[in-house]
């Protein structure tokens, strides 16, 4: 059998098309774990004294950030957890928390369990057939996601915590940076930056994608090598998804199969001309939301969850009217 053509000494089990490099398994884990704390460290994304909140979902991405930051960061900085349960019926189950709670544990990470239910008062199964009796909706996805930011927020902002990481990867990345290229969104395109000046409001907890460099097949071939107990099953709203980040993926994998290496040059590609036209100005103040109190973009007096809430019938949800449990082991 081949050797592997970083470390000479173990078989080759896995072709790296964009290096063009076929790797032993330990070579790769090295491999992923050098290049996220690379991309941390070129923009500055973690610092000695940070708080760190990391949004794991019990999906692959999820656990190998959860794996390269306790392995790298658990001495200098404090590291939390956060799960949040949408509540769609066979989905996202309570069994997958418990994996995802105790492999954290032995990582020496606390997770805290939450749910849109719990800060809504209402699951995502129940949001759906509100938004499907008003006549003014949109797909599960808008708000299953403007919840779950929110929760992130109000999460690390409680907990202390001065970086909320996501485990967003290169795919996830390139499709939407080409979306937001596609709607013409330059306020989206520009926040894709690492360093991008966003409002520096104290409600607000900077974002960090520690992954944005890594593929997708990648973060599965790491959870895989490391045995992580992922969440194999797909949401079922995934179907009613907007179909253009469908159509980006498609084309996007296709241009990458043909071209090893696009999506991450494509992405440094962004980084640079996103460092170009980054506003000189940013805003260090956000609105407050009349009903909940949060941060809002200027100009508005409702925030967008409230809005999309109360425009599907949910005029009181349990985060405007009561503090939601701060901390649920
Ligand atoms: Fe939520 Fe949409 Fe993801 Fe389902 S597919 S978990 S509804 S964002
Ligand atoms: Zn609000």
């Amino acid at each position: 059998m081949k050797k592997c053509d970083v470390c000479n000494i173990r078989p080759a089990e896995i072709y790296q098309q964009h290096s063009n490099r076929k790797l032993c398994k330990e070579c790769f884990i090295e491999d992923i774990s050098n290049r996220v704390i690379n991309e941390i460290k070129k923009w500055n994304m973690i610092s000695n004294n940070d708080v760190i909140m990391m949004a794991l979902s019990g999906g692959k991405d999820g656990y190998v950030m959860l794996d390269v930051l306790s392995r790298y960061f658990s001495k200098s900085n404090k590291l939390i957890g956060l799960n949040i349960i949408e509540g769609i019926h066979g989905y996202n189950k309570e069994e997958d928390a418990k994996f995802l709670v105790n492999t954290a544990k032995e990582l020496g990470v606390d997770v805290i369990v939450t749910s849109i239910k719990d800060y809504v008062g209402y699951n995502m199964d129940e949001i759906f057939l509100k938004s499907r009796e008003s006549k003014n909706y949109f797909t599960p996805c808008t708000y299953c996601g403007a919840s779950r930011r929110r929760i992130m927020n109000y999460y690390a902002r409680e907990m202390g915590a001065t970086k909320l990481a996501t485990a967003h990867n290169l795919d996830d990345e390139a499709q939407t940076a080409i979306i937001n290229i596609m709607k013409g969104d330059i306020n989206s395109l520009l926040k894709q930056h690492p360093n991008a000046k966003v409002a520096d409001d104290d409600m607000l907890v900077k974002r960090i994608k520690p992954l944005r460099k890594i593929y997708e097949w990648e973060t599965a071939t790491f959870s895989f090598i490391k045995k992580y107990h992922i969440q194999q099953t797909e949401c079922p709203y995934i179907e009613l998804a907007p179909t253009l980040r469908a159509i980006v993926r498609r084309e996007l994998y296709k241009y990458e199969k043909e071209n090893p290496g696009t999506l991450i040059k494509f992405i440094e590609t962004l980084d640079l001309i996103l460092d170009y036209i980054q506003p000189n100005e940013v805003t260090t103040k956000l609105n407050r939301c009349i009903k909940c109190g949060e941060p809002t973009t200027l100009g508005r007096n409702v925030c967008k969850l409230c809005e999309l809430l109360s425009n599907i019938g949910i005029e009181n949800p349990n985060y405007a009217i009561k503090i939601p449990k701060k901390v649920i082991k």
